[in-house]
C-alpha cells in the first residue's frame, strides 16, 4: 500500500473514532434517533470527509442495518441497548467503526463483544487465518456466557468497496483466508442474549446501487441520478425527498439497480451488543485504524 493511501485510511480511521466517541455521549433516554442520526451524519460533512454508509442505529434485538426513518419519532428508553455504527470514506477509503451504549444494566454483554474485539485484533499479523480471530472471538463471547452471531462478520475493504473478501467469522471456524500484509478489514464480533442468528425484518431504510442498467421510469431515473455520487455505497432512505419512494425503491429492488439492506435481528427480546474496529495488516500484527 503507497504512503498516500495508508494516510486516508488512517485519517478516516481517526476521524470516525473522534466522532463516534463524542456521538456515543450524546445518548440518553429522551433523546431522538433522528436528531442524533441527522447531527452525526451533518457532522461527517463538516469535517471534510463523507459517509461511507448512513449511519446504522440498531437497537436492542436489531443487530445491524436499521437507521432513523423519515420523520422517525422514537426517542432511547430505559434498559436500551444501542448500537451506532459509523463508516466514513475519504476519497473512497473507508473506516468502519461500531460501539454500543447500554441504557440498562447490560455492562458484562458489552464486555463480551468488547473484549471479543480486543482478542482478535491481538490475533492478526500475517500467517494467521480469519478462522483463527474467529475462534478468538467466539471464546470471548462464549466464556462471559453469550453467543456470538455467527450469521454475521467482519470484511475486507477496499476503495469504495464495503465488502469484499476476506470475510472475518465471528465463530471458531477450520481455515478461512490466510491474512497477508497490507490487508484492509473490519473485524466486527456481535454479543447476543438471543440464538446466534440474525434474520431480516420487514423494515427496510437502507440501499445501495447495484447494477447501472437503464430504467425507464422516471421517478426511479430521479432517484438514480441523486445516489450517483456514492459510488455505489449504501445511502438511507432518508436521505431522498422524493415522493412514493415506497414504490419506486422496492420497484428498483425488485429490477436489481438497488440491493436492499433489511434490518437484521435476533429473537424478540433478545439483546445484541457489538464493538467494530477497520485494521490494516502489517509485518508484525496491524494497526487499527479507528482507535
Ligand atoms: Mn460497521
Ligand atoms: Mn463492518
Amino acid at each position: 500500500m503507497n504512503e498516500d493511501i495508508f494516510e486516508k485510511y488512517r485519517d478516516a480511521g481517526a476521524l470516525a473514532a473522534k466522532i463516534l466517541r463524542s456521538s456515543a455521549q450524546r445518548i440518553r433516554v429522551g433523546a431522538s434517533y433522528l436528531d442524533l442520526v441527522e447531527s452525526i451524519e451533518e457532522q461527517v460533512k463538516e469535517e471534510g470527509a463523507a459517509l461511507a454508509f448512513p449511519l446504522n442505529l440498531s437497537l436492542n434485538e436489531d443487530a445491524a442495518h436499521d437507521t432513523a426513518s423519515p420523520g422517525d419519532a422514537r426517542v432511547f428508553t430505559k434498559g436500551d441497548v444501542a448500537k451506532l455504527d459509523l463508516g466514513i470514506q475519504i476519497d473512497g477509503y473507508i473506516a468502519d467503526t461500531a460501539t454500543t451504549i447500554d441504557l440498562g444494566n447490560n455492562s458484562l454483554l458489552l464486555e463480551a463483544s468488547e473484549q471479543a474485539l480486543e482478542s482478535a485484533i491481538k490475533e492478526v499479523r500475517p500467517g494467521t487465518t480469519a478462522g483463527d480471530l474467529g475462534a478468538a472471538i467466539q471464546n470471548a463471547i462464549e466464556s462471559r456466557g453469550y453467543r456470538p452471531i455467527s450469521n454475521l462478520t467482519g470484511h475486507g475493504l477496499d476503495r469504495y468497496i464495503l465488502h469484499r473478501p476476506p470475510t472475518i467469522p465471528n465463530v471458531g471456524i477450520t481455515g478461512g483466508v490466510v491474512l497477508k500484509e497490507g490487508m484492509v478489514f473490519a473485524i466486527e464480533p456481535f454479543a447476543t442474549t438471543g440464538s446466534g442468528h440474525v434474520g431480516e425484518k420487514t423494515r427496510k431504510e437502507i440501499y445501495s446501487q447495484v447494477s447501472q442498467k437503464p430504467v425507464r421510469i422516471s421517478a426511479a431515473r430521479t432517484v438514480l441520478n441523486k445516489v450517483k455520487d456514492r459510488h455505489g455505497l449504501p445511502f438511507a432512505r432518508r436521505w431522498l425527498d422524493e415522493k412514493k419512494l415506497d414504490i419506486t425503491l422496492p420497484a428498483l429492488v425488485r429490477s436489481q439497480v438497488l440491493h436492499v439492506y433489511p434490518v437484521l435481528s435476533d429473537i424478540p427480546g433478545s439483546l445484541v451488543s457489538q464493538h467494530e474496529h477497520t485494521v490494516i495488516v502489517t509485518s508484525e500484527g496491524c494497526i487499527v485504524t479507528t482507535r
